[in-house]
């Protein structure tokens, strides 16, 4: 087991089944847009996709303090972190 994380929002946590890059097209927001994203993160609580906060967008970290979902994870290949937005903590899940 890894160190327990020092996160409150473990709870929220909805969705166990972290897509791969490559089973997704992209940002979805930026899809919507036309915008450019560089890294993915997808949202634990609803299953969202969207892109890094080294992306122009940061649509990740804007839909996890618009919606109150504070855990993301890294879908990028070979990335298995996670991250809460609340706590500004990153930690491994499972
Ligand atoms: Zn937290
Ligand atoms: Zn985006
Ligand atoms: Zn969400």
């Amino acid at each position: 087991m890894s160190d327990a994380p020092i996160c409150t929002h473990l709870d929220t946590v909805e969705v166990t089944d972290v897509p791969t890059r490559a089973a997704v097209p992209g940002c979805e927001e930026c899809l919507k847009i036309g915008g450019r994203w560089l890294h993915l993160r997808v949202c634990r609580t609803c299953g969202k996709v969207g892109c890094c906060d080294s992306s122009p967008n940061k649509h990740a970290s804007a839909h996890a303090g618009a919606e109150g979902h504070p855990i993301l994870s890294s879908i990028e290949p070979g990335e298995d972190w996670s991250w809460c937005v609340v706590d500004e903590v990153g930690f491994v899940l499972d």
